[in-house]
């Protein structure tokens, strides 16, 4: 894992175990940490954590239910606060469903560590006298992607909904949708203000601009496969000829997710 200074109160902790990354912000009331990576990562977290802070973990956000964002929710000790989604919560509390949701790990008592906070459009919670400011602009990567700010530093946070440059996994099962997924990342840069920074779910920080190219990729990739459809290709032969210009090279259309996202992009459309 290696931990990144982005400002004097946020870091960064990535790499590692293949995780999503962990945001920890030295709130005046006590840490709050995004996201907790796979099951297991609890002692490895806070060893990093203790290297900057000894403020206690005040608070939880998880920005989706997947293994790799919630997995050590339980891993430190009774916290106040544990916040989702409401979309997430529910998916974390299915009676039955794939490992990639999470819903195994919160049984019996490991129950109490499923989140206990929830939002369904938009919040703002404080902790001490810092305030962060909860969003959520519609389904894409699931159906209950949070977005995270934190004003006075004017940082943002999507999870996996802007997990990478790149064409996204859709979770189908738990609401996920290639077809609207552009017009909730046009929501987020509409909707998000005086933010200069937005850290990806399993990247890096990227500037602001990153994140408005990031939607004319999904306006684009969105336009070139219905068009393909129209004009009766199949989704291999529209996956093949996307192409992007060249202010957009740093973004990556490419397997495992290209192909079955042109496919369920075109279940969507015939639906
Ligand atoms: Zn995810």
């Amino acid at each position: 894992m290696s931990l990144e200074q982005l400002d004097d109160k946020l870091y960064v902790l990535n790499g590692g175990c293949m995780c999503g990354n962990t945001l920890f912000y030295i709130a005046d009331g006590g840490v709050v940490m995004v996201d907790t990576k796979v099951a297991g990562q609890g002692d490895a977290i806070l060893e990093q954590l203790r290297t900057v802070t000894d403020k206690p973990v005040a608070m939880i956000i998880n920005t989706h239910t997947h293994f790799d964002h919630t997995g050590s929710n339980g891993e430190f000790g009774a916290v106040e606060r544990i916040v989702t989604h409401e979309n997430a919560r529910r998916s974390l509390t299915k009676d039955s469903c794939s490992p990639v949701t999470n819903c195994e790990a919160f049984r019996g008592d490991t129950a109490q560590y499923l989140p206990n906070v929830t939002f369904s459009d938009t919040e703002s919670l404080m902790v001490g006298s810092d305030r962060i400011d909860l969003f959520y602009f519609g389904p894409g990567h699931t159906d209950g992607d949070a977005w995270i700010v934190f004003p006075d530093i004017r940082v943002a946070m999507g999870g996996d909904l802007f997990g990478a440059k790149g064409v996204p996994f859709i979770d189908t099962e738990n609401g996920g949708t290639a077809i609207e997924y552009d017009e909730t990342i046009a929501r987020a840069v509409a909707g998000l203000e005086n933010v200069d920074t937005v850290i990806s779910g399993h990247v890096q920080a990227y500037p602001w601009d990153d994140l408005v190219r990031y939607a004319e990729f999904h306006a684009r990739l969105e336009e070139h496969i219905l068009a393909g459809r129209e004009a009766g290709k199949t989704p291999e032969q529209v996956t093949s000829e996307f192409s992007l210009p060249e202010h957009l090279n740093d973004f990556g259309f490419a397997e495992p997710f290209a192909t079955n996202f042109v496919r369920l992009m075109f279940e969507e459309a015939a639906r």
